[in-house]
């Protein structure tokens, strides 16, 4: 062990990887992290970390990292380095061009789950402010936009209900699609600490997770359902609660609208809900969905955890609702150990969707028509802006295919490796006039660019990062940006050339704004989150330290809305050429698209993707362990070895997508959420056949 002393002085800040949002001290010699210690004080983790958080930040200082601008004309020419200047000027000189051409519409912008609130907060306002359109999506659109619209329509708010200190009192976790030991660590092991007290466990999920091997733990069971019945196996587990009378009926004449839940009650109480009537469908035995239901009804506090199993699904949205409608009938909302809490898979997801990344919805969910909310952000942001919603990334796409639009700003999300339908996301980049790209690393996605914006790592910058449970935790400069520039600081160069006249300072300014013109966040300053640590939106003059439990009282929307869920299956079918579903998912090493990680020591944990079959699959194709497959679907193929395991069910196979050299969303259809466009990730019909590698 290499003894580093004392270090010179300690930066507080935040995990940059998963929803927890872990504390962090990082131990500093001079510019240098030397180690990174999990804060004791840290409120959504305790002095708790994972192997990313802890370890594997070295990405920040690789030697692959683009520190100096650069532009090309063409995406067939060479890279040309350049000063920032020029760099700047070409690309604002491309985008003022393109919407002379082809219209103020013809561009937008992506934002990041990945960077702070402060910096998504201004990339958003660059389109609508200065570009003069709503064109303005983020990543969050590929995993949790349904959750937006899900608990929105339920609840009243598009947001996890509870904090992660609820999970010591719960007395059952129901956990649907998501794997939290391995995509949220932290708060994974919170839940077998529980667990292993004696709370009672229900995993919903195509996939044996280890979390249902907890050792010492009490009751557990899994219901293996076929991937994308979702909505069949809530409504059925809904349907029991109702014909058995398990439900709360107190709770519902309380908060939501009796008469309401009588109409959902003979919607759920229906024949073909029942779980023996979808037990061909969904593959889980009646008996055990029975099981699951009472449990979950007679449970003193029962939460719900989900994930992207819930979420990246063509019924993504209308499975939020059904697991909403669950939280309401036993009345397991509103109080300690109960809930309906979304697993977030970035730091900043809940962030960047509060901060307005979305084309229909100014920051703080207030939709861009509201002419009340319109009127305040002219006066503040002293441009008129547009009421109508802009693009969402598919029809940025869609529409540059057909030529109607032209350009784009991309900070921090490649979306080449991480969108659904990789060729498709290939040629409507090929079709843009401007590609702007900013990020740390020459990602896919740069490929298609013409300008290359080095972006600044977690570590060189000031800010915030919203975490799942909704908590605002500050991040802070370690040491000097190595590309010249924090983020928010290139978003406001960009604007300024473009007419923006922006003068903020500091980032704390942009927080400032921020607390003015959102009610959620009115309370909110630095000072504040220097003085208490971190705190829970909403904070403000009603909750002046914020809020950690939701919908105590009352829901947000006044009643909670129970919505009649009904199951429509996939477009995505198995048939003779394609006979196995693909799903995919997370491993703990490893993070998204693994650009981080794969850039430090945890490569050795996971250095490559793996594909995972059942051995009656395997024995019909003739495959051993480590054998090397093709993986094809209607949308393409890819090359990966094989692991032999009963963890998946037979004509289920399953990858993690975290090396580029596999591209996993090569094979991943362009199916999306009906509500949102959250492409299919979950479910993909493909063929497994042997292969010599790739
Ligand atoms: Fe915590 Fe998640 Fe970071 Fe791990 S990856 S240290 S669980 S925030």
């Amino acid at each position: 062990v290499l003894d580093i002393g004392t270090p010179e002085r300690i930066v507080k800040t935040t995990c940059a990887y998963c929803g927890v949002g872990c504390s962090f001290d990082a131990h500093m010699r001079g510019e240098q992290v030397v180690r990174m210690v999990p804060s004791k004080d840290g409120k959504a983790n305790h002095g708790h970390s994972c192997v990313k958080g802890r370890f594997a930040w070295g990405y920040a200082t690789h030697r692959d990292r683009i520190l100096k601008p650069m532009i090309r004309e063409k995406i067939t020419d060479p890279w040309q380095e350049v000063s920032w200047d020029e760099a700047l000027d070409f690309a604002a000189t491309r985008l003022r061009q393109t919407q002379a051409d082809f219209g103020k519409d013809s561009i937008g912008v992506i934002t990041s789950s990945r960077c702070t609130n402060e910096e998504t907060y201004l990339v958003q306002k660059l389109a609508r402010a200065v570009f003069g359109n709503n064109n303005t999506d983020t990543c969050a659109r590929v995993c949790h936009s349904p959750t937006g619209y899900g608990l929105g329509k339920t609840f009243g708010t598009s947001a996890g209900t509870h904090d992660f200190d609820s999970i010591e009192e719960t007395d059952l976790m129901l956990i649907i699609g998501a794997n939290p030991t391995d995509g949220h660590p932290v708060v994974g092991s919170r839940m077998r600490a529980r667990l292993r007290k004696g709370a009672g466990l229900i995993v919903v999920d195509p996939r044996r997770t280890d979390i249902l091997d907890t050792p010492h733990m009490g009751m557990g069971l899994h219901l293996p359902l076929r991937p994308g019945t979702n909505v069949a196996v809530v409504t059925a587990l809904a349907h029991v609660i109702v014909t058995e009378k398990l439900y709360d009926e107190e709770f519902i004449r309380e908060r939501c609208d009796w008469n309401e839940f009588k109409e959902y009650m003979e919607f759920a109480a229906l024949p073909k809900h029942s779980p023996e009537e979808v037990e061909a469908l969904c593959k889980v035995p009646a008996h055990l969905v029975r099981e699951a239901a009472r449990a979950y009804a007679k449970a003193p506090r029962a939460s719900i955890f989900y994930g992207l199993g819930v979420t990246e699904h063509s019924q993504g949205s209308t499975t939020v609702m059904a697991i909403a409608n669950l939280a309401m009938m036993t009345g397991n909302i509103g109080k300690n150990g109960t809930g309906v809490n979304p697993l977030r898979g970035q730091n900043n997801v809940q962030g960047s969707c509060d901060m307005g990344s979305f084309p229909h919805e100014y920051p703080g969910y207030r939709h861009v028509s509201d002419p009340a909310t319109r009127a305040l952000y002219e006066r503040v942001w002293g441009v008129p802006l547009s009421d109508e919603p802009g693009l969402r990334i598919p029809n940025m796409f869609d529409f540059a295919l057909q030529g109607k639009f032209k350009g784009l700003y991309c900070q921090g999300e490649d979306i080449v490796q991480s969108d659904p339908d990789t060729k498709h996301v290939t040629s409507a980049l090929s079709a843009m006039d401007i590609v702007i790209v900013q990020d740390l690393f020459l990602n896919e996605t740069a490929n298609y660019a013409h300008v290359l914006l080095p972006g600044s790592s977690f570590l060189e910058k000031d800010g915030t990062f919203t975490n799942a449970e909704r908590r605002i935790n500050r991040v802070r400069r370690t040491m000097t940006p190595k590309n010249g520039y924090e983020d928010w600081e290139i978003t406001q160069l960009l604007a300024n050339r473009m007419g923006g006249n922006w003068s903020y300072p500091h980032p704390e300014a942009i927080m400032d704004e921020i607390a003015m013109t959102t009610p959620s966040f009115a309370g909110v300053s630095y000072a504040l989150l220097d003085e208490v640590g971190s705190v829970q939106w909403p904070c403000n003059e009603a909750a002046p330290l914020g809020t950690p439990l939701m919908h105590v009282d009352g829901f947000v929307r006044g009643k909670g809305k129970f919505i009649h869920t009904e199951y429509v299956a996939t477009d995505e079918r198995t048939g003779a050429r394609f006979p196995l579903l693909l799903t995919t998912g997370r491993i703990l090493s490893q993070y998204n698209v693994g650009a981080q990680t794969r850039r430090t020591e945890n490569t050795v944990f996971h250095p490559e993707d793996i594909l995972e079959i059942h051995p009656s699959d395997a024995e019909n194709r003739g495959l051993r362990n480590g054998d090397w497959v093709r993986v094809a679907s209607r949308s393409g193929d890819t090359t990966l070895r094989v692991e032999i395991t009963e963890r998946v069910a037979p004509g289920v196979v399953y990858t993690t997508f975290h090396h580029p050299t596999t591209q996993a969303n090569v094979v991943t259809t362009d199916n999306s959420d009906w509500a949102t466009n959250c492409p299919e990730f979950k479910v993909t019909a493909v063929q497994v056949s042997p292969s010599n590698g790739p």
